[in-house]
């Protein structure tokens, strides 16, 4: 039980329209695509990082365990609390401070939606590339915290990439403001990648300096359809070489996934028919549209000339082009299959054909009938894997589990490209992390967090 002296002290820093009580937090789910509620029983508000400095002094007092929570779209359970645990909202630190066009910065406090924040950027002329599904309801701090992904890490990196400063509160209340906003800075350890992908472990995020980039002025997209994965392969050796490492998008979808989600109930249609092994999305975005567009033709042309590609869809308006990324991001379909589970996991691309037929092979050992269908940001080395059973049982899972992550061990894949490992994935995380990489990590772990307050018992522990 939280003790009733902490909420004393807690609402003395916050008001009491900072912390929400009871039914308050209960009444909401615990999660974007989880349907139980909330098992804690607190929320604090705070509305700068004062406030939660102050709040996390007396949270580290009481040795009072919390779990910061953003938008809640998180996939591996991270932010997932129980009726011991306090969660800290960034809900209410939702200013955008500064938009530097000079500079190419961003300033905005944790909670801030990744939308407000593309858009922000947009208004002024400027880009801010991180982009992903979640994008209306996830947070700039929960990007952060996960070092989230998406759909356009082959040409500006990931959410570490796209990151100059930040500020994050420790467990014992210090701020640590590395509010850097030059490209270069090399002055000493850079620690803002201490809170960068360690999913609230280490510290609470409260703010964060963003680089901006100049708008692409053209926009050229195409699906296209592959008879082999070496064509895949090629392809991308193919566009990229030919845009002088300019692409912008390489998002590979294996035949299963887009025959489930080209098909009704799904309301989108098939642009290209159904039968071939393999459908790409390519995106390149530029400076003129005439001349890129021209350009992209060609490099298509010649593709299909030297049979690295079958059959190709070209969007000739922004319409087209939303309409084929709608194809690709509509992975809710998969709940058709019933209860599903959803990997995310990375590997070397030259890996990846021969890792699927092994995952497939695995599960046909266990079930006649599963469903396992793939896509993924093939040209970051990430897969999405989404399986199917019939169930969700504990035992079912495990064995899901074990077809998926174990084939990783001997290429040194990764169980999390993206996702990071939350609760859900903590027991694989030694197949992809040396016993030694996991003692470094307890022990900045330990020394940064003592009293083990700062999410507890997610990544490992
Ligand atoms: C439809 C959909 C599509 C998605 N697509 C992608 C994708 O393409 N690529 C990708 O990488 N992910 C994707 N995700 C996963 C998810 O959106 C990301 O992990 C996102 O970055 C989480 O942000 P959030 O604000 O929702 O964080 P939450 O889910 O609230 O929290 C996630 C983790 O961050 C911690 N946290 C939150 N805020 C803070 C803070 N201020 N300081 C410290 N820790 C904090 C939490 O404790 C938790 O550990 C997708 C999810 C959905 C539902």
């Amino acid at each position: 039980m939280v003790e009733e002296k902490f909420i004393k002290e807690v609402t003395s820093v916050l008001g009491e329209k900072g912390i929400l009580l009871g039914s308050e937090v209960t009444e909401r789910k615990a999660g974007i695509w989880i349907e139980e509620p909330i098992k804690s029983k607190v929320i604090l508000r705070p509305r700068n990082t004062e406030e939660l400095s102050k709040i996390l002094i007396v949270c580290n007092k009481f040795k009072q365990p919390i779990v910061p929570h953003g938008g809640l779209t998180g996939l591996v359970e991270s932010a997932i609390t129980n009726e011991e645990e306090v969660i800290i909202s960034s809900e209410r630190m939702i200013n955008i401070e500064e938009v530097d066009v000079t500079g190419r910065t961003l300033t905005a406090q944790a909670g801030v939606k990744l939308q407000t924040i593309q858009e922000e950027a947009e208004s002024k002329g400027m880009f801010f590339p991180l982009d992903l599904g979640a994008r209306g309801s996830c947070t700039i701090g929960g990007n952060a915290s996960t070092n989230a992904g998406g759909n356009r890490v082959i040409r500006y990196g990931m959410t570490r990439e796209l990151i100059l400063g930040l500020e994050a509160v420790l467990a014992d209340g210090k701020i640590i403001s590395s509010m850097n906003k030059m490209l270069k800075n090399n002055a000493g350890y850079d620690l803002k990648q201490l809170f960068i992908g360690s999913e609230g472990t280490l510290g609470i995020i409260s703010k964060v300096v963003l680089r901006l980039q100049e708008k692409p002025l053209s926009q050229n997209t195409a699906l296209l359809a592959a008879e082999s994965f070496q064509q895949v392969s090629e392809l991308l050796k193919h566009i990229d070489s030919m845009l002088g490492g300019n692409l912008s998008a390489f998002e590979v979808m294996w035949r299963d996934f887009y025959l489930l989600v080209t098909s009704p109930p799904a309301i989108n249609k098939p642009p290209i028919d159904q039968k071939y092994p393999y459908y790409i999305l390519v995106e390149y975005s530029g400076s003129d549209q005439a001349k890129d567009s021209e350009h992209f033709n060609l490099i298509l042309e010649k593709a299909l000339e030297k049979n690295l590609i079958t059959d190709a869809v070209i969007a000739k308006s922004e319409s087209d082009r939303r309409k084929l990324w709608a194809i690709r991001d509509d992975v809710e379909q998969q709940y058709q299959y019933g209860p599903i589970k959803i990997f995310d996991v990375s590997l070397p691309i030259n890996c990846m054909e021969g890792y699927i037929k092994d995952v497939r092979k695995k599960m046909s050992e266990h079930w006649k009938d599963f469903h396992c269908t793939v896509f993924g940001h093939l040209a970051d080395c990430n897969l999405h894997i989404i399986t199917a059973v019939g169930g969700n049982d504990p035992s079912s899972i495990s064995k899901m589990e074990e077809c998926v992550y174990e084939p990783l061990r001997s290429f040194r894949g990764s169980v999390s490209a993206e996702h990071g490992i939350g609760l859900e994935k903590k027991n694989y995380l030694g197949i992809s992390r040396t016993d030694e990489e996991l003692a470094l990590m307890k022990s900045l772990k330990n020394n940064l967090d003592p009293n083990n307050i700062l999410n507890p018992g997610k990544i490992f522990g």
